[in-house]
């Protein structure tokens, strides 16, 4: 199963999001609220692409609105990017998680859940056609950049793909939240401004 056959045959942003939200191509659909789809502006300059939607994303129905997000504007912020102008997506579209009492702990996709959604990025950045696209956090990159990307190895490097005619790739910024120490917090936060910083570079130049 894939979502391939969910997609539109004429699709616009406005009918792939209706259509997402009874995708039904992989079982992630059955535990949490709803479909998570990307947003933004059909005339986006810049896309960026995180992993999956968390517990506070399922429930508001929006991409990059939980903790992560926060880091993230920041870091747009930082760089110089208006949220607004910006096409945020994730590379699946459902929260995967396990209950561990009231809570609902987030879990990484599996290939197959990866692979299986893959047709609604493709077609949200066929439609986009972002001049830049930054890939968030290890899981999107090899989705988009192959399974042997080596995140720690090419992070912030500008890289040669079908996909925009700028990529990147980054951390996802749930990673900043992971450090416990507000040093490394601050360090990491810099680090993820000064990757978004190669793209307004870029754009620019
Ligand atoms: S995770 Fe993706 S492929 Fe799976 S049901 Fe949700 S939208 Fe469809």
């Amino acid at each position: 199963m894939s979502a391939a056959e969910f997609i539109p045959d004429h699709p616009s942003l406005k009918r792939l999001r209706e259509a997402a939200a009874g995708c039904r191509g992989c079982p992630l659909w059955q535990g949490p609220i709803q479909t998570v789809f990307g947003e933004g502006p059909a005339t986006a300059r810049v896309m960026l692409v995180g992993e999956v939607p968390g517990d506070r994303e399922d429930r508001e129905g929006r991409p990059f609105v939980g903790p992560a997000g926060r880091e993230l504007d920041r870091a747009l912020e930082a760089a110089g990017i208006e949220r607004g102008d910006v096409y945020l997506t994730n590379v699946v579209k459902h929260f995967k998680f396990e209950e561990r009492g009231k809570r609902r702990i987030h879990q990484t996709p599996k290939k197959g859940e990866i692979d299986a959604c893959l047709p609604w990025l493709d077609t949200e950045i066929k439609l986009v056609r972002p001049e830049a696209l930054v890939t968030l956090g290890a899981t999107a990159a090899k989705a988009l950049l192959g399974s042997s990307f080596r995140l720690t190895q090419h992070r912030g490097e500008l890289l040669d793909t079908e996909w925009a005619p700028i990529v990147t790739a980054t951390i996802h910024p749930s990673a900043i939240l992971r450090n416990r120490d507000e040093d490394a917090r601050r360090a990491a936060r810099e680090a993820l401004a000064d990757d978004l910083r190669v793209v307004v570079r870029e754009l620019s130049g």
